[in-house]
């Protein structure tokens, strides 16, 4: 997943050096590139809460602003066969794929209308973290991979707290025992991550610094390795 506010929304400084590491990528790896929805879902969010409108309208919205990164990231890939595709094409992925094309898909899971309350406040609590955690897990992905803008996880934001420290692996329930006032992932993909039953880690890593999506897809860990212990 490319990050909406992390990645897409810096526009082609940080997309188009990304974009060239999928196309370098994709003869070695079948890959599925998702995208987030970023400042235009928060726009739409705040705008919506003031209008006093509820959850799954929320949710609703927010799928067609990662839509609309999906649009725009799968024509920068048309060249090399890049594809976008709707959540019911994903039983065609196999295909998709032997014919060598870079399937697109936006990550905003559809509950649409139906999204669940959250604990607090109107945002959904299922978003593009979630939406891809599950993606990969009902096609049985090898990696899932969070392209973001920090290195990983840190012990507070390292955009607020200077003494942050870096984390570089860490069992998923821990992390939610933890209890950090901010993570870097939506908290329902981490209660995803621990229920699944086939992706056992998601890698988050910095995709401003070239390089780092090749290595995770590789199998390296240059950022943060969220993994599950077992199978409980
Ligand atoms: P996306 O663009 O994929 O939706 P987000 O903006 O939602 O990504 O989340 C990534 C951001 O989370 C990072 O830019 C970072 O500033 C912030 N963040 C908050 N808490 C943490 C933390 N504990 N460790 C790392 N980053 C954090
Ligand atoms: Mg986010």
């Amino acid at each position: 997943k490319l990050g909406g506010q992390s990645i897409i929304d810096r526009g082609s400084q940080a997309v188009l050096p990304l974009i060239e590491e999928i196309v370098a990528a994709r003869p070695h790896y079948p890959l599925l590139v998702m995208t987030g929805g970023g400042t235009r879902s928060r726009h739409v969010y705040a705008i919506a809460l003031d209008l006093g409108m509820p959850t799954g309208v929320l949710a609703h919205l927010g799928s067609s602003i990662s839509e609309q990164n999906a649009l725009m990231i799968s024509l920068l890939l048309a060249p090399h066969g890049g594809i976008k595709i709707g959540h019911d094409d994903l039983v065609k992925l196999p295909s998709y794929l032997s014919f060598g094309a870079i399937p697109v898909m936006h990550a905003m899971p559809p509950y649409g209308l139906w999204e669940e309350p959250p604990d607090r406040g109107r945002i959904p609590p299922h978003r593009t973290d979630v939406g891809t955690f599950l993606t990969a897990e009902v096609i049985g992905a090898k990696r899932c991979i969070l392209v973001k803008d920090e290195q990983g996880l840190f012990t507070a934001d390292p955009k607020k707290d200077p003494n942050a420290r870096f984390v570089s692996e860490i069992e998923v329930s821990e992390l939610m025992k933890s209890d950090l006032n901010d993570l870097p992932v939506e908290r329902a993909m981490l209660t995803s991550l621990a229920r699944a039953r086939s992706v056992t880690e998601v890698l988050m890593v910095n995709g401003l610094e070239p390089g780092n999506l090749t290595r995770a897809l590789a199998g390296e860990n240059p950022g943060t390795r969220i993994y599950r212990a077992s199978n409980s």
